[in-house]
């Protein structure tokens, strides 16, 4: 980015310092110091195509205040193409894509951004031109080329692939209510292709930029005969989506208290009462970002007095709107319970020192019930 010469006491003090800024475990730390050594030879090189996407993921890691960490990550990759941030355009863009994935077969790590719209031959999302096509005469006519058609070649080809932010993951926005386009998952797309190939997502809409920065970084730690990351279920990297936000919310003494904010008139700043009447999804969400924080660790949602929407789960958006009601159902201490119940049962349970057992009883019952049984 800058020209600067980094030598390795720099890697290895940078190492130490990324890894401490990202939340990486110490552990970690040679590891990525021998990648990033590798980095700064080798410079793998990267292809960041865009399906159904705003472009806000990529906004979101150049909002990056972590100067450092940027400078490591993009001066030490070698980003082949970007349709944001890269100066070509058109054919010439499109060259350094072909050029890529011809050249450098099994080496280049792909970042999707964005779902893939299967439908309708894949024509809801297309860059480039597919020139294979011939009219009723037999010329070659330029037709436009579907994202569907980008990943079946440079899947196979790629050494990984990461898919960056929610939609790209689990399909998100694009995904939700009244979906017309197909739309597909990266993993899922990628499964249909090579089942073989490593795949990582990235939840959040958008994503921290540590959340991406750390992933890349640990997916090359990887591919450089490094540990492979520990990831959950949804192929998400545990070292950012491995706790509950309600874990860790600064609110939770309000939840357990049943101080629940029932009104957004009431809000009174020296009671941080609990946002899950207004919609928090914090009990079902897996993101560190009430320890993390968002913009240099400033604020996080629940911070700002805005429930956490789920920006990180799979169930989003689809599955966790309306953002601003109540999860239905939530299982609370094993038990799947209405919020009016949650709200009872919280209260109750802190100020009586109520037992689960009497808690079992009360769920489900109406009140003529709860003295049946000498409970
Ligand atoms: S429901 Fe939301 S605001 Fe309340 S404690 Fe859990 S994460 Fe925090
Ligand atoms: S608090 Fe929730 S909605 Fe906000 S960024 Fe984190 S996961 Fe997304």
């Amino acid at each position: 980015m800058n020209g600067r010469l980094v030598t390795r006491r720099d890697f290895l003090k940078h190492a130490g310092a990324t890894a401490a800024l990202l939340g990486l475990s110490e552990s970690f730390i040679p590891q990525l110091a021998r990648a990033l050594q590798e980095l700064a030879s080798g410079k793998p090189p990267v292809i960041w195509i865009q399906g159904q996407c705003c472009s806000g993921c990529s906004v979101s890691l150049l909002n990056s205040n972590y100067p450092m960490v940027a400078e490591l990550v993009l001066d030490k990759l070698s980003i082949r193409f970007h349709p944001t941030i890269m100066a070509a355009a058109g054919d010439k863009a499109i060259s350094a894509i072909e050029e890529t994935a011809r050249d450098l077969k099994g080496k280049y790590v792909l970042v999707v951004e964005g779902p893939v719209p299967e439908a309708e031959g894949g024509e809801y999302c297309t860059f480039g031109i597919e020139k294979t096509t011939k009219d009723l005469l037999g010329k070659s006519v330029p037709k436009d080329k579907p994202m569907t058609l980008w990943m079946e070649e440079l899947v196979p080809k790629a050494a990984a692939v990461i898919a960056v932010g929610n939609c790209a993951s689990f399909g998100g926005i694009p995904k939700a209510n009244a979906e017309v386009t197909g739309t597909k998952p990266i993993s899922e797309v990628v499964k249909k292709i090579d089942a073989n190939k490593p795949v990582i997502n990235v939840g959040g809409c958008p994503p921290h930029p540590d959340w991406v920065v750390g992933t890349v970084l640990e997916g090359l730690t990887w591919l450089s005969g490094g540990k492979k990351p520990d990831l959950d279920e949804h192929l998400r990297s545990k070292t950012f989506f491995g706790k509950l936000i309600h874990e860790n919310c600064e609110r939770r003494a309000a939840f357990d208290a049943g101080l629940f904010l029932e009104d957004w008139n009431d809000q009174n700043p020296d009671m941080k009462l609990c946002l899950f009447k207004m919609g928090c999804k914090g009990p079902v969400t897996y993101a560190d970002c009430p320890i993390r924080r968002w913009n240099s660790g400033v604020n996080w949602c629940v911070g700002a007095n805005a429930p956490c929407h789920g920006c990180a789960e799979p169930a989003f958006y689809k599955d966790l709107s309306p953002l601003y009601e109540p999860l239905p159902n939530v299982n609370f201490a094993g038990l799947t319970t209405s919020t009016d119940v949650l709200g009872w049962v919280a209260a109750g349970a802190t100020a009586a020192g109520v037992g689960v057992h009497y808690l079992l009883k009360q769920l489900g019952k109406k009140p003529e019930e709860k003295s049946e049984g000498g409970e």
